[in-house]
């Protein structure tokens, strides 16, 4: 059996050192934080990052319908001209967190989707703007946490690679450790007995640091064993 860690894993671990300049992931510290996502897709990637009332309007006219009545979080837009990723204008003023977990999102689908024409979620050759295809993203693909903890699914590997990208495992690790003053200890068997309003807090407090939803740091917790069940 192999070892190699996921696709999503080694793809936010080979931006983050390519973006901040290191040999390896792993010599990220708490100055990093938070990560500049933005500034990663805008200035490393060189896509466009803006934010629209009307996502439904930027895809082409033979599919605009298709979007116009669902909750769209956010889109990315690829193709010979164009390299776009769009958030939602209203889920970005009511939540910072959200509109930077969209934006690592929609990253990903570009980093790992996008010589992958065949998907369902992606439709190609839009004569528009050159645009090649798109991904439309949904309130309910990005932000549930049932959907955040699918197994399979572009969906869910965007927002892996999200989670990957905005909350490094070994930072948190390490920020969780001193939170809960386990560094010296078996840090997980203990956690796990860490009382409500204190892994409440702890939650908080730790996505405050990373500027994410307190319910992404929450799962995130979760996926790497530092929680129970939330
Ligand atoms: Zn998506």
């Amino acid at each position: 059996m192999s070892s190699k860690p996921p696709r999503y894993k080694r793809y936010a671990e080979t931006t983050l050192a390519e973006y901040f300049k290191l040999s390896s992931a792993a010599e990220l510290s708490p100055a990093h934080l938070p990560i500049p996502v933005k500034d990663i897709a805008d200035s490393h990637y060189r896509i466009y990052v803006g934010k629209s009332h009307s996502l439904a309007e930027k895809l082409p006219d033979s599919v605009q319908e298709r979007w116009m009545n669902g909750a769209l979080s956010g889109l990315l837009l690829v193709g010979l001209k164009v390299k776009e990723i769009w958030v939602s204008a209203a889920e970005a003023e009511r939540s910072q967190g959200r509109e930077r977990f969209t934006i690592a999102h929609e990253l990903g689908h570009f980093l790992m989707h996008t010589d992958e024409p065949t998907s369902a979620s992606m439709i190609s050759h839009f004569p528009k703007r050159g645009l090649g295809g798109f991904f439309a993203c949904q309130e309910k693909d990005i932000h549930s946490a049932t959907s955040r903890q699918k197994k399979w699914g572009k969906e869910a590997e965007a927002n892996r690679f999200a989670a990957e990208l905005l909350m490094p495992g070994q930072l948190v690790k390490k920020l969780f450790a001193s939170l809960t003053d386990l560094s010296a200890a078996p840090a997980q068997t203990s956690a796990l007995g860490l009382r409500e309003y204190q892994w409440k807090a702890c939650i908080t407090k730790m996505a405050n640091v990373f500027n994410v939803s307190s319910e992404a740091m929450g799962i995130r917790l979760t996926q790497l064993g530092l929680l129970s069940v939330l």
